[in-house]
């Protein structure tokens, strides 16, 4: 369980924003466990594929989505949402938008949904 935990680095980016050192990073990435917090110019890598994927008529469409944590086992990405709920997204990284339901999209509530849908995530 707390393998897969939704580790703080991750929750403290979602909740401020704030970047992450280079330490933080390099320690996560050592750890090999858990999500990654990202921040900063990854961040807007994730965010940036995601808006040309998601379409009309998908779950996520008109929201502002902010990168927060990435799955280093699948790359699913954990993004914040302009109406403070969260969501798991597979990207297809196909640069093009996609037809709902793609890309794969896990919508969650609040921290306690996705605290949860974290500690469970398995692959
Ligand atoms: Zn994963």
């Amino acid at each position: 369980m707390e393998h897969w935990g939704f580790n703080d680095e991750v929750k403290e980016a979602a909740r401020t924003r704030r970047r992450l050192d280079d330490r933080d990073f390099s320690k996560s990435e050592e750890e090999s466990v858990g999500w990654m917090p990202l921040s900063g110019e990854r961040a807007r890598r994730f965010e940036k594929e995601a808006i040309a994927e998601i379409g009309r008529g998908h779950d996520l469409a008109g929201l502002d989505l902010t990168a927060v944590g990435t799955c280093p086992g699948c790359d699913d990405v954990l993004f914040r949402l302009s109406d403070s709920s969260f969501a798991i997204v597979h990207l297809t990284w196909s640069g093009n938008r996609e037809t709902p339901p793609w890309p794969q999209t896990t919508k969650l509530g609040g921290f306690v949904a996705t605290d949860l849908a974290i500690a469970q995530h398995a692959h």
